[in-house]
């Protein structure tokens, strides 16, 4: 989204911070590359100081790239230094904000290595707070933990790792899965809660908690009404996953859809949030039940809170390579599209005071090009249902099968690669330029020069292209894709995207009862522990994601769930 960001900057901090640069007063335009687009900014510079920075434009992800674009010329101005710490998280929006100041410091003439001396870092005073509900995390989980927990008239804190709100919550497709919605019986679908349960049940193989799958169906309406309620505007009704029952809800525009009302709705309930403020470690008392949570603010001070409960709601652990490799051998090298805060904290600090665990080696699996973001322009390609093949050249599925299936055949390929074969109605040297540019796509005017430029094995791959062609237009007899995407490999030139596999969340954590309460190994309740959403969901799964719309789901409704208990504790 096309976003114009005006940032006023104090004149007052400008003559606080005292400079003795000089600069060719005026105004100067500049630009960087940034995440989406180049990052446009205008620079306003007196003899002596940088006096105002101005966002023109930028495509950057709302949510994620609203604090360094705010902070950083902020941070520039008051300390007249370019050599400002970058935002956890928005490394790239923060580069290439500091990269377009940079270069009109330099055309008003100052001297830019005058302008990066370590700007100066003021810690304040450990604290210590006292709340009745400590909330780690702002995801679906934490945010609808702490506002069922205000409503019960509990004071609530809820600390965030990174600079802004919503982890992978924020960066999700908004996409929501519920049974006996109002969406469905205006469409005039018939549909149960029981019917979403069993489904979610089979696709787990039934090796999940079927009571706990239950009572997610059961209140999954409720929850739809309830964010609703919170502002979130929802539509779309669409099937997902292997169920051809529409239940599956959107935003519209993604997790902001989400984060973003349900933040102001937090935050209207007077529920306070402290980001950049990472939880560390759990407090017990001498009976071992959990009393507070110890943070630590960006600055380095220590924040203690006292607290009849604590909600972990910290998220997954797909962005440690640590834990992957320990709780989910089988994903261990891949490449992850979760938020960069989900390092499976929560899990650890549960873990610490006893918590029990639930692992399976299951995974939100995808596929991706780049190791980068997942929203990339260019990675739409990887919903291409043209043929697709691994490394050696031969063909694995059916192209469109859902998505965690497709991860699944990946895998048990063993190959490290696979590669989305188009002709030339199917793609362009136009359409993949940048991706050819960068080495992640390849192009030959045949099919034998295809094969050497991407290491396939030549015979495979051309039997597996004259046998997909043999099936042109008919249903498929190897792998069941419809007759009318059975489009055949044509004339080239030809064109081959790598693909790898890749994850978008974590499965496995804390084991939860129905109520939400963390268990430790002899199956009790660790009083004033509580835990929901993606660090807590091992018995809601299997290895296999069931279907999109699902894990929020489960993140907002045991969120509640857990919200609500911690106030009762
Ligand atoms: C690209 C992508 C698309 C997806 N699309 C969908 C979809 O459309 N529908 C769907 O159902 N699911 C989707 N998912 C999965 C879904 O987004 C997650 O399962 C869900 O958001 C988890 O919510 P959560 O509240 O448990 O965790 P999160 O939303 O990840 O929130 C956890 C928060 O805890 C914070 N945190 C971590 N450690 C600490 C700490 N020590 N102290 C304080 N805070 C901490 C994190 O920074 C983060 O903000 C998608 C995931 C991705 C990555």
């Amino acid at each position: 989204m096309r976003k114009i960001l005006i940032i006023l900057v104090s004149l007052a901090l400008m003559m606080a911070a005292g400079s003795a640069m000089a600069y060719t007063e005026g105004s100067y335009t500049a630009q960087a590359q940034g995440h989406n687009a180049p990052i446009e900014v205008k620079v306003t510079f007196s003899q002596d100081a940088i006096v105002d920075i101005q966002i023109i434009s930028h495509e950057e992800t709302s949510g994620i790239a609203d604090t360094p674009l705010t902070r950083i010329p902020e941070e520039i101005i008051a300390s007249q230094s370019l050599e400002v710490e970058t935002v956890t998280g928005a490394t790239f929006t923060s580069k290439a904000l500091l990269e377009a100041v940079k270069d009109a410091v330099a055309q008003a003439g100052g001297l830019a290595e005058k302008t990066t001396d370590k700007a100066p870092v003021k810690a304040a005073e450990d604290e210590e707070i006292t709340v009745d509900v400590a909330v780690i995390g702002s995801g679906a989980a934490g945010l609808a933990a702490a506002a069922e927990a205000a409503d019960a008239g509990a004071k609530v804190l809820v600390l965030e790792k990174l600079p802004f709100l919503g982890g992978n919550t924020l960066i999700c497709g908004g996409l929501v899965k519920a049974a006996g919605t109002a969406f469905q019986a205006e469409a005039g679908i018939e549909d149960t809660p029981g019917a979403l349960a069993d489904y979610w049940y089979e696709r787990a193989e039934g090796n999940a908690d079927k009571a706990m799958l239950d009572l997610v169906a059961e209140k999954s309406a409720g929850t739809i009404e309830w964010l609703q309620e919170q502002g979130v505007t929802l539509g779309g009704l669409a099937t997902s996953g292997t169920s051809l029952v529409p239940r599956m809800l959107g935003t519209g525009v993604g997790g902001s859809g989400f984060i973003v009302p349900v933040e102001a709705a937090v935050r209207a309930r007077g529920v306070e949030i402290r980001t950049e403020t990472p939880a560390i470690d759990l407090l017990t008392d001498e009976s071992g039940a959990v009393v507070g949570v110890v943070a630590q603010a960006a600055d380095g001070h220590l924040v203690t809170v006292h607290a009849k409960s604590v909600v972990v709601a910290s998220g997954g652990f797909d962005r440690s390579e640590e834990m992957k490799r320990k709780y989910a051998p089988s994903i261990s090298d891949e490449i992850s599209y979760s938020s960069i805060g989900n390092t499976g904290d929560g899990i650890r600090m549960a873990m610490d005071v006893g918590a029990d665990t639930v692992f399976k080696d299951g995974v939100i699996g995808l596929r991706g090009i780049r190791p980068t973001s997942f929203g990339d322009a260019e990675n739409s390609w990887v919903w291409s249902p043209t043929l697709l093949v691994n490394a050696k050249g031969e063909r694995l599925l059916n192209e469109v099968i859902d998505y965690p299936i497709y991860h699944s055949k990946m895998l048990e390929s063993g190959s490290k690669y696979f590669y989305l074969i188009f002709d030339s109605t199917q793609a362009t040297s136009d359409s993949l330029a940048v991706l050819i540019n960068e080495g992640y796509a390849f192009t030959s005017d045949t099919l034998e020069g295809l094969a050497k430029a991407t290491f396939m094995d030549e015979e495979v791959f051309l039997a597996t292209v004259a046998r997909y062609n043999e099936l042109k237009g008919q249903e498929d007899a190897d792998f069941g894709k419809p007759a009318a995407l059975m489009t055949g490999v044509g004339e080239g030139p030809y064109f081959a995207v790598r693909l790898v596999p890749t994850t978008i969340g974590s499965m496995g954590g804390i084991k939860v009862d129905l109520e939400a309460r963390a268990l430790n190994t002899d199956g009790q309740p660790i009083p004033g522990l509580f835990a929901a959403g993606a660090c807590a969901n091992g018995d809601l799964f299997y290895k296999e994601y069931p279907a999109s719309g699902s894990a929020i789901m489960m993140a907002f409704t045991l969120g509640r769930i857990a919200g609500g208990n911690a106030a009762a504790e």
